[in-house]
């Protein structure tokens, strides 16, 4: 069996989703199993939903925008009366959960209920496409198989339980496709949980993983991995190949093409990871292996990041125990350090802006240490560099700190 994920931007509209049964066609002689993101960015839109409701605002135009949004795409792919009534149906339960939002409650419980309308809106559409196209397929609730803890927004896999959940369904007599929805898993009482942000490409990888396809394909807007993200550089150029060690790194370091969590299921197992053009289904992607790839030059920029210094306020040397202070609140905010450097008498840790984590830190530092922080900063890494790539990388730029490796060099700047 080979999985395929189709993500938001390949099934923006009704052309989209023609273009993912065209793919699916194509592919008839495989065995599939489908996982499918949300609308475009119906994610956002739904969180925006979410936020008005919580502050107990009107949300009523933005429902109705997204509304209207998927029964146009609906009735642009002529589908049939009966799954215009289905996508009503939908809206309406989506409707009665924000109505019946508490804000006592758990947000982060609420937000895996609503945000997870998103994935449910396109796998329905998509499942009556493929089926008035003659394309057998099968829609089955991805809380049901991929189940986690309730760490509602940012779920832990149970893996086990997973496992058996997915055999069990590839050891039934479903033929053609199964379709499920991207992001989304359940808890043990049932509960729609979410993966966190672009989870998605790691849903297809948790799939693989526990039904041990032969290979994973995930269908994006770009021609395949590139040295830069094209919305920031013009010049890129396409990686034939990468190993899985380089491609988990690139992740890190904060590439969005594929989601952090996708390649260790996928390396654990030696599925190969296709990064293909969904607008060019022929073409050859970047494929991702335990094979060495190439050693290009790559740039991944992080913006928005969030600097700050702690001294001691006696001007005494930094010393472990100030460390192990510094680190323990950072986890205790749940902060990553995306870079961090010390000197005789200060620490510094760059991570990603969250003004609320940022205030919490201070707070409960600012008694022992004196802070000073920048806010705004990009993060720019190379790997693979070359020296004329950081000479170039520096020009005109007001940088507060660099750091280099042996394969990764990388810039803070204003
Ligand atoms: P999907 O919705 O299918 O998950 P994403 O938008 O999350 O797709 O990922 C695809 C986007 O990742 C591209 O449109 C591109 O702008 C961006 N991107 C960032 N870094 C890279 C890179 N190194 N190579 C290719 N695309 C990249
Ligand atoms: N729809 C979800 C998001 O936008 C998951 C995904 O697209 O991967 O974050
Ligand atoms: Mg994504």
């Amino acid at each position: 069996m080979i999985v395929f994920k189709f993500g938001g931007a390949s099934v923006k509209d009704a052309e989209g989703i023609q273009n993912l049964a065209k793919i699916l066609a194509h592919y008839s002689d495989k065995k599939i199993f489908c996982v499918v993101s949300a609308m475009g960015k119906t994610t956002n839109a739904l969180e925006q939903i979410l936020t008005k409701v919580w502050a107990k605002e009107s949300a009523f135009e933005f429902i109705e925008h997204l509304k209207n949004y998927h029964l146009q795409t609906a009735m642009e792919l002529e589908l049939d009366i009966d799954v215009i009534i289905e996508l009503n149906e939908i809206f309406e339960r989506l409707e009665l959960q924000l109505n019946n939002i508490d804000q006592k409650g758990d947000y982060n419980f609420y937000y895996d209920q609503i945000v997870s309308y998103g994935e449910l809106l396109s796998t329905t559409i998509v499942h009556h496409f493929l089926a008035e196209s003659e394309l057998e397929n099968w829609l089955v609730h991805a809380k049901d198989l991929i189940r986690t803890d309730n760490r509602y927004g940012d779920a832990e896999v149970n893996w086990e339980l997973t496992q058996a959940n997915l055999q069990k369904l590839c050891e039934g007599k479903l033929t053609g496709t199964i379709l499920t929805q991207g992001f989304i898993g359940g808890d043990s009482e049932g509960n729609c949980t979410t993966l966190g942000r672009e989870g998605s490409d790691f849903s297809a990888a948790i799939i693989a993983h526990c039904i041990n396809a032969e290979s994973v394909s995930i269908w994006k807007d770009v021609a395949g991995v590139l040295t830069a993200d094209p919305r920031i550089m013009q010049e890129t150029q396409k990686f034939e190949q990468i190993s899985y060690q380089d491609a988990a790194e690139m992740t890190y370091y904060g590439a969005v093409v594929i989601h952090p969590k996708t390649i260790l299921p996928l390396s654990q197992k030696g599925i190969p990871l296709y990064v293909k053009p969904f607008l060019q289904p022929e073409a050859s992607g970047t494929v991702i292996s335990h094979e060495k790839g190439q050693d290009l030059p790559t740039y991944i920029y992080k913006f928005n990041q969030t600097l700050i210094s702690f001294a001691t306020r006696d001007s005494s040397f930094i010393h472990e125990k100030n460390l192990s202070d510094i680190l323990k609140e950072l986890s205790n905010c749940h902060i990553h350090a995306n870079l961090m450097q010390n000197s005789a008498t200060s620490f510094s840790v760059i991570f990603d802006s969250r003004k609320v984590a940022f205030t919490q830190l201070t707070n409960a530092l600012q008694e022992h240490f004196s802070i000073k922080y920048n806010h705004e900063l990009t993060l720019l890494t190379i790997k693979n560099y070359l020296e004329e790539n950081v000479a170039l990388a520096k020009i005109n730029k007001d940088f507060l700190i660099e750091q280099k490796t042996r394969n990764t060099f990388q810039l803070l700047y204003k």
